[in-house]
């Protein structure tokens, strides 16, 4: 039978119903600061697509831009002027950056509390002792994507293949805490020509690499669940990193790309805006 689609959109509409309704009772508007250094058409088009899932929730998006030319000293007194302002509740730096700033040193200057991406440090350490609030959101597109499909990880083989400290490295601690077995393969795994052997024995199998048909169809075992992280373009096509068409003969749930994590993401981004907006007005 061929596996059941593992939409992201009926989920992010059910989520974004949660996101609006806890936004509609915080006592002020939350308000996402966005930052983009330079022009970048692709960069901005993002932002806008931002601008317009924050606005459907409730949240306000301030969208800052900043000459090509900023320094890495002038762009982290802005985020400190952000962090100071307590009218603004989330923050995120729109990639890419000019090549003369280096994005991880800058974002570690975001406030943990104001950490709209889940990916500072102390929001990254604190999933390393269960006691997450804002989390990265990819990884958390992810888990979502799980509760619908196997809503109980404990004791499940999870194969991640990728180890990035967005997507994989985070995810591994997230399915750790609901007591899954995971392996995590990289680079290092594929060089060994370990890969497959490891691929074969995952009941859940997530993919975050960003290379086409990696995944081989025939390696999927037979009623495992599939998500894709990997998203490529492949003459004029968006694909992802698993074969599509073999794997979803054998899995029992699969993400289709474009269309699975995608849009979960970034209602993760609206999720940790209010978040934070609710728990800066808890105090
Ligand atoms: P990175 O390039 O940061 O990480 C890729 C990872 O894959 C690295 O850990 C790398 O290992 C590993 N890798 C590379 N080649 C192999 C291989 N042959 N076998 C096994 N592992 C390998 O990418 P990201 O994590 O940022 O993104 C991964 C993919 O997910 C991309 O296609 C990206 O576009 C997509 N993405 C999708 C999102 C969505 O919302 N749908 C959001 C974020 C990303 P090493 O570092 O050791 O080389």
């Amino acid at each position: 039978m061929p596996a059941k689609l593992l939409e992201g959109k009926p989920q992010a509409e059910r989520i974004r119903e949660e996101i609006r309704k806890k936004a509609a009772g915080l006592p002020q508007r939350p308000v996402l600061a966005s930052v983009q250094v330079g022009e970048n058409a692709g960069a901005e088009a993002y932002a806008k697509s931002q601008k317009k899932t924050a606005e459907a929730l409730g949240i306000e998006y301030r969208f800052h831009k900043l000459a090509p030319d900023t320094s890495e000293a002038a762009l982290v007194e802005f985020i400190e002027k952000l962090n100071a302002d307590k009218s603004v509740n989330g923050i995120i730096i729109q990639m890419p950056l000019p090549q003369h700033i280096d994005y991880k040193k800058i974002s570690w200057f975001i406030s943990p509390a104001k950490d709209a991406e889940g990916m500072h440090p102390a929001n990254i350490g604190k999933i390393l002792f269960g006691k997450a609030n804002l989390l990265p959101c990819t990884a958390a597109a992810v888990m979502e994507l799980l509760n619908l499909s196997c809503p109980d990880l404990y004791g499940k083989e999870v194969v991640v293949v990728g180890h990035s400290e967005i997507v994989g490295r985070p995810l591994a601690l997230l399915l750790l805490e609901r007591f899954a077995t995971v392996t995590v393969c990289h680079i290092g795994t594929s060089k060994a020509g370990k890969l497959e052997e490891h691929v074969k024995t995952a009941e859940i199998l997530i993919v975050a690499v960003g290379k086409a048909g990696l995944i081989k169809g025939s390696l999927i075992r037979e009623g495992a669940i599939v998500i894709d992280v990997g998203i490529n373009r492949v003459a004029d096509k968006i694909v992802g990193d698993v074969e599509f068409e073999e794997a979803s003969r054998r899995a029992s749930w699969i993400t289709p790309v474009p269309g699975g994590v995608g849009p979960l993401t970034v209602t993760m981004l609206m999720r940790n805006v209010v978040e934070a907006a609710a728990l800066a007005a808890k105090g």
